[in-house]
Order: structure tokens, then sequence, then C-alpha cells
């Protein structure tokens, strides 16, 4: 008889071979040998192995992983886990974290099945369905890629290297923002404080834990506690212009934060000082270092990390003044991707407030989630989408970027179905370029603009995902004038006049000549219709004004081009033409 490699009291849900069998949840006694994992009966009060119920051998197993609970799971079945074998799934639930993790690492030692699989569920099959990709049939394929399913080799998989920068699982992380749960699921984070990451098979959800407990985080909330810079002055990302657009909102005096110098590796303090003409100046000044790679600003007082030189600085002026105060572009959370860890939102917790408008698929209105998320939400009519075809995409696809405007979850028990997303005050760009600024733009701020949606599209081509409608109706602006790209998926719109290249609402002065002519969409088509560009500094007129449909179509494809719009120098004109080539 082969050794016991592992031995523990599980809870087992019931298999449901038959449709007729019913669904429960039994204590079993499990048992790993090299050649199987075998589950029996046992007698609670005499820790004793009582008859087998069943078993699986370790040469059928095609997948062990984690499974992700459902809402309102019960504490005890918080840590499911899979084995997928012919006869299909068995659930497993551990007491923690720990035990689970050691099974699945061991089962995955010790199976050896050559036909593995690529993808599985990351979500239970219950009451006929996948709930995590909504699929009807039991043997459907998987909607989730394996981790690892690049590399040829089979289990065990050869340890990841760590990614250069990012968290891993069992580091510790320290929390940039708030957060407050919003699920049961979900776990509070309180800013600066520190967690440890226990899973991130989800790239928007890890598990994490505290002193106490544990539960899901939203990714981009956190940081790998080890990195040095990761405070909260320092500016990830921040250019000069951004970094003195933050000061000036801000305007108080001694304003500063740290970033990046246009040099690689170097950085560099912003510092703002009130008073003057214009209200205020910011200045720069590099981080330098000395021969022995000690940091300063002055050079009587090196440091030999940053974070000491700006404490020093924080108390002691070498510039105009001392740094006085803190200015985060972090100072506000980022959306998370969904409300807490769910995607099936309840209606009940929506209240509507006020309508916003009426577009494509219906009625859209500003509501909270939950009386305290403020949200926007999308009342598909009927017929206007096809629904399965989103919602499929939509789960798996888990978009999330900051020049996108953030899919929170959906209702699909009820109809209409409803599309809730992250709510942006000031309303469409086109209308914000038309009516909304306030005082006349700055080529700078023009400019951040189409930043903001180029970054947003580049990060969809990143993940292969074509827009397909890119244009200034189609982004949203935030309340601090953050630009954000909305409305990628022209594909599940069922209205032919707006799908069809000759149909009346074809985005037809957007899209480029191979689309009118031969439907042909890519990420290059996208990068077309950054005509969208054109109606940023044209503010918000509509491209080829005196032009028709059908005149358009004919005259794009022979050669004609928008013109330079006045707000726009040679410069800027270049980049936009430069989009328009064939
Ligand atoms: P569709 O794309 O389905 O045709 P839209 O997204 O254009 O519909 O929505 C119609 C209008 O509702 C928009 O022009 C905009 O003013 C408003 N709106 C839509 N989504 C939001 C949101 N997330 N935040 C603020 N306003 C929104
Ligand atoms: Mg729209």
């Amino acid at each position: 008889m082969s050794e016991n490699i592992l031995e523990e009291i599980f809870i087992k849900r019931s298999q449901q071979k038959k449709k007729t069998s019913p669904l429960n949840y039994k204590e079993r006694w499990f048992v790993l040998t090299q050649e199987k994992i075998a589950y029996y009966d046992f007698d609670p009060d005499k820790k004793k192995r009582k008859g087998l119920r069943g078993s699986v051998d370790l040469e059928k197993i095609k997948c062990v992983e984690t499974v992700q609970p459902e809402p309102n799971t019960p504490r005890e079945r918080m840590y499911a886990f899979q084995i997928i074998y012919d006869e299909g799934p068995l659930y497993i639930f551990a007491k923690n974290e720990d035990v689970r993790a050691q099974w699945i690492k061991k089962l995955k030692e010790v199976s050896f099945n050559k036909d593995l699989m690529q993808k599985y569920h990351p979500c239970f099959w219950a009451d006929g369905l996948w709930l995590c990709c909504q699929q009807e049939v039991k043997q459907a394929m998987g909607c989730k890629v394996l981790d690892g399913k690049n590399e040829k080799t089979i289990w065990p998989l050869p340890p990841q290297p760590p990614e250069s920068s990012g968290p891993s699982v069992g580091m510790a992380v320290i929390a940039e923002y708030n957060y407050k749960p919003m699920t049961a699921q979900d776990l509070e984070l309180i800013k600066d404080e520190q967690y440890t990451i226990l899973e991130m098979s989800d790239t928007n959800w890890w598990r994490a834990r505290d002193k106490y407990k544990e539960g899901y985080i939203p990714s981009n909330y956190v940081v790998a506690a080890e990195s040095e810079l990761e405070r909260f002055w320092y500016s990830k990302n921040t250019n000069r212009s951004q970094a003195e657009k933050l000061l000036r909102t801000e305007n108080k005096d001694g304003g500063f934060l740290v970033r990046d110098s246009s040099k690689a590796g170097k950085y560099t303090v912003s510092l703002f000082s009130k008073g003057g003409e214009s209200g205020g100046s910011c200045r720069h000044y590099n981080i330098c270092t000395t021969a022995q790679g000690q940091f300063y600003l002055a050079e009587k007082h090196p440091f030999t990390t940053i974070p000491e030189l700006i404490n020093y600085h924080q108390h002691n002026a070498a510039m105009v003044s001392r740094l006085k105060y803190i200015v985060s572009n972090r100072a506000r959370p980022p959306s998370t991707a969904g409300l807490g860890y769910v995607w099936e939102i309840d209606p009940r917790d929506l209240t509507f407030i006020k309508e916003l408008g009426t577009g494509q698929f219906g009625v859209v209105k500003y509501g909270k989630w939950q009386g305290q998320h403020d949200v926007a939400i999308k009342m598909i009519r009927e017929g206007s989408m096809s629904e399965d075809d989103f919602i499929e995409e939509a789960k798996i696809m888990k978009l999330r970027h900051e020049n996108l405007v953030q899919l929170y979850g959906v209702c699909t028990k009820t109809r209409p179905i409803y599309i809730v997303t992250e709510f942006l005050s000031n309303g469409c760009l086109l209308t914000y370029l038309r009516e909304g600024l306030k005082q006349h733009p700055t080529t700078v701020q023009l400019l951040e603009m189409c930043k903001d949606v180029s970054e947003g599209m580049t990060y969809l081509e990143s993940k292969q995902f074509i827009h397909r409608d890119l244009a200034a109706r189609n982004c949203l602006v935030d309340g601090n004038g953050t630009v954000k790209v909305t409305d990628f998926g022209l594909s599940y719109v069922l209205d032919d006049e707006y799908t069809s290249s000759a149909g009346s609402k074809f985005p037809v002065r957007w899209s480029p000549p191979e689309v009118l002519l031969y439907c042909k969409f890519s990420s290059k088509s996208d990068i077309w219709a950054y005509v969208l560009m054109w109606e940023v500094y044209s503010l918000g007129r509509l491209p080829y004004e005196r032009l028709n449909n059908t005149e358009i179509v004919e005259q794009v494809s022979r050669g004609l081009r928008l013109y330079r719009p006045q707000l726009a120098n040679e410069k800027v004109y270049s980049i936009m033409t430069s989009c328009w080539l064939e």
C-alpha cells in the first residue's frame, strides 16, 4: 500500500452526476497517496476513518485550481478548490488558505496526466450553469486561461520568476488608499497599512490578509511594500506639465511632489510657491547623486536614501521654500474593477437620481450604488444589444485603465438588463468641448485631453481590443477634466444603420478608407479615429462639416484630409495627419 502524502478533513460538495441528485455538502476524510485522492466517511467522535466513499486516480486529473466563492458564501466554504477529471469537477472546501494552497501544490506535483487543460472555470458549476461564463453545458470549455499555459512543460510547473517590480503571492504590500469593503468577500484597506497577498488569480481582485482577516482587495490600491520610492509624495508616471497641473490645482504654498525626471533613472522634486503675478510658480529641482551614490538637493546635505532626503527638506529649506505640503496624484483613489468582488449587481442596491441622456441602447441614468457610490446606469432597451455576447466578453476582458470608463458590473437577472459603470460628472467630451469649458482652454489642456485618450487606446490595443467607434461623443470627462474612453464595442450593437458602413448612423467621418471600402477594422482603423484630436482642437466641430456621408467616402478615398484647426500648431497638426496616412 502506498504511503499517505496528505490527510485532511474537508467539506466536499456532492457531484450531482445525475441531474436529479441533490446538492449537498458533507465532511469527508481526504487522503492523498501517490496513486489517488480518496475520501472516506468518518466517525467524528472517535476521530476514526470509516468506509471509502470515492476516489480519483491522479493520472486522470486534468486540472487543480482554486474556485472563487459565490456571493454570501458561509465562512466554512470560502476556500474552495476544484479537481477536474473526466467525470467533471470535484469541489472541495478547505478550512483556510494555507491548507488549500498546500493541497493544490501537492496535487499539482503528483498528478501526471499528459492531457492537461488550457482553460478552466474559475467559478462553480451550479444549477445547470457555469457561474463565471454563464455557459449551460457542464463540459463547456473553460473561460479562463490557466496560468503558465504558454509553457510547454507539464506539472510541476517551474516556479515563475517574480515580476520585476510588481507584488507576488506571499509578498507584503502597502495600501495606497483606503478601501471600504463593498461585499462580504472584500477586505477593508487602510492607507499605509501592510497586507499579505494570498492569491492573484484574478488580476483585478487579489486575495489578501491583514492581521485578523482575509478577503479580496482591489489590486490597484496597493503597492509592493519593499519598493523604496512608493511613498505618498512620489507621483509615478507624472511628467513636468502634469506635475505643474497638480501643484496649481492644489494651490498651496510649499506644495511638492517627487517624480521621475526626464532623464532615465533620475528623480525631480517639483515645488510650488505662492505669490507673484501669475498667482504662483512651479520650480523643478533634480535630485543629484554624489560620487559615493548619496542623494542631495543641497550639496552640503547628502543622504543615503531619497525618503531621508525628503524628510530632511520637509523640515529645512534649501530651495524657495521648505517642502511643506505633499501633493499627490494619488489623492483620489482610482476606480475599482467592479463594486467589490462580485460582478452581478443586485438592482435593489441601485437608486436612480437623474437622467443623463439617451444613447444607442436606451436611457442612461445617474444614481447611487448602496446609497453612497456614484454610478451611471445604462438601461439596455430590449433588442438593441446582443446581451449575451456583451456579458460574456466583458466578464473575460476585465479591462481596467485610468483612461477607460470603468465597467462595474451588470444586472442580468431582470429585464431590461442594466450596465453599471463609473460616473463622470463632466459628461460627454463633445458637449464639454462645445459648451462645458469654463474659460478658453490652453493648448496644454487640449493636448492633455488627447494624451488621455491615446493612453486609454494604447491599453485597449495591448489587450487586442478594437474600439471601432472612437470619437469625442464616446469619451467622457470626469470632475478633474480627465478624459476617459467609453462605449468600446460597436460589436454588440444590433442596429444595422449603425454597424453597416452604408448605414445612416455609421461613423463615416471617423473611418479610414479601408473601413469605408472593405469594412476592415483593426487597431489601425482606431488610430485613424484620431479625427477625435481634430475635434478636440476645433472645440467640437463636426469633421468635414460641409460634406455628406457619400461625399466623404468618395473624397477621403481620393485623399481629402481635414484642415488644420486654428488652435493646433504645425507640430500638433502633423501628429493628426500622421494618423490619416493610408
Ligand atoms: P450610448 O453609447 O449607449 O449611445 P451614451 O454612452 O452616449 O449612450 O450615453 C448617453 C449620454 O449619457 C452621454 O452623452 C452622456 O452625456 C451620458 N452618460 C453616459 N454615460 C455616462 C457616465 N458614465 N457618466 C456621466 N454621463 C454619462
Ligand atoms: Mg455613446
